[in-house]
């Protein structure tokens, strides 16, 4: 029975237990390298002629099977595995760049993605700029004749703000120019950017794939094509591969990704809508708010808000330090999507190495903090929450 449900469709495609002795669990191919038959089957291996597993860089059975589930569950043609998040981003922007070109990023981007991104521009004059992608204008003011990547983030780490995937898709496909969106912080079953009409996803599986805080890694789906030049070029050659035991982890992970990804957004909308409430709370920022600025967006787009809230409290670095230490039950953590509560302070944490002035354009204020909502009961993250808040 084939059905089109993601709830079934990521329990049961992308993997056929008759394949593998009746197993029902995808098993662990826990190995190195694979035997060859013969010297002839080989130089069949590795000349192309014979498809089959060499060497578990160039590809692991264990490691295939969750690329064919990601691609399956973004709607994209092959997935790709990397031992992290940031893996695959690099893989994929030094995939479609080369020494003298743009790449063109939406207002924010991850911190260490943002490290990368200058790193590029001082060793292969690789330029960058930002754009509030707010309107076709500013994408189309944002491109340089140079560009040769549009990308994306939304919900913005750590702001929150939204980017209509449609509209840009649109722009770029006029300029002939790929669209890549981190898509970390909602995972496939919240927002789907390939059937927006965007070419790249990437996902840090670290967070919501993996769902636990056990694993490092990160994933790519795209156009067979593009997956097959990145497998042979800047994964195979620069070495940024998925442990097998790791993918093993996120096959199992993501059964739970619907359920957890549920109590996620029920959780997390509860929480931001206590925070609003409350007198020490100066904004917050939840795309599941009905009150959301781009309510538009998140209902074009998006089936929830996600499972992460922002919000900034009065003060500036050290009130937001000394609540942080008042919380018992919320973990003091960078990371996300995992099934504790975690909390931490941008301006300090992950978006330390953007420099304070880039911060400030980006929205990211000394008292902004950034909370995972985990899969606890709401209310005990709610009262541990007010009671660092009504302290005196
Ligand atoms: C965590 C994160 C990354 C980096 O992923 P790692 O798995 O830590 O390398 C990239 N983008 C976003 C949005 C993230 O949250």
């Amino acid at each position: 029975m084939e059905s089109n449900r993601f709830e079934t469709k990521v329990i049961h495609h992308g993997y056929e237990a008759a394949e593998h002795k009746g197993s029902l669990a995808a098993p662990l191919y826990q190995t190195s390298t694979f035997v060859f038959d013969s010297a002839e089957q080989g130089e069949a291996r590795f000349g192309g002629m014979e498809s089959g597993f060499i060497y578990s860089r160039l590809g692991n059975p264990t490691v295939n099977i969750l690329e064919q589930k990601m691609a399956l569950l973004e709607e994209g043609e092959a997935g790709l595995a990397f031992g992290s998040g940031m893996a695959a981003v690099s893989s994929v922007l030094i995939s479609l760049t080369g020494a003298g070109d743009h790449i063109l990023c939406s207002q924010g981007v991850y911190g260490c993605t943002f490290g990368l991104l200058n790193l590029l521009e001082e060793k292969y004059s690789i330029t960058h700029g930002f754009s509030h992608m707010n309107n076709e204008e500013t994408v189309r003011k944002g491109i340089t004749p140079k560009t040769k990547v549009i990308y994306v983030e939304t919900p913005i780490n750590p702001t929150m703000q939204l980017i209509d995937l449609e509209m840009v898709s649109k722009v770029a496909k006029e300029y002939q120019i790929p669209v890549v969106v981190d898509n970390t912080f909602l995972s496939p079953y919240l927002q789907r950017p390939l059937t927006l009409g965007c070419d790249v996803v990437i996902h840090s599986a670290t967070k919501y794939i993996c769902g636990h805080g056990d694993v490092i890694a990160g994933i790519v789906v795209g156009k067979d094509e593009f997956i097959k030049k990145m497998a042979l070029t800047t994964q195979k050659d620069i070495g940024g591969v998925m442990a097998p035991f790791d993918a093993w982890l996120l096959i199992r992970g993501l059964k739970t990704l619907p359920v957890r990804m549920e109590r996620h957004c029920e959780n997390a909308l509860k929480i931001a809508t206590s925070l609003k409430n409350h007198p020490s709370i100066k904004n917050v920022y939840y795309p599941g708010d009905p009150d959301h600025p781009q309510k538009e967006i998140v209902e074009n787009q998006m089936k929830n808000g996600g499972g992460i809230i922002s919000f900034e409290l009065y003060g500036g670095k050290e009130e937001a330090q000394q609540f942080m230490n008042r919380l018992k039950l919320i973990k003091i953590a960078v990371s996300l999507g995992d099934a504790e509560s975690l909390i931490q302070h941008p301006a300090t944490m992950t978006h330390s190495p953007v420099p304070k002035e880039i911060r400030e354009q980006m929205g990211i204020s000394d008292s902004l903090l950034r909370l995972s909502v985990g899969l606890e009961h709401w209310e005990d993250v709610w009262d541990d929450l007010e009671a660092a808040l009504n302290h005196k």
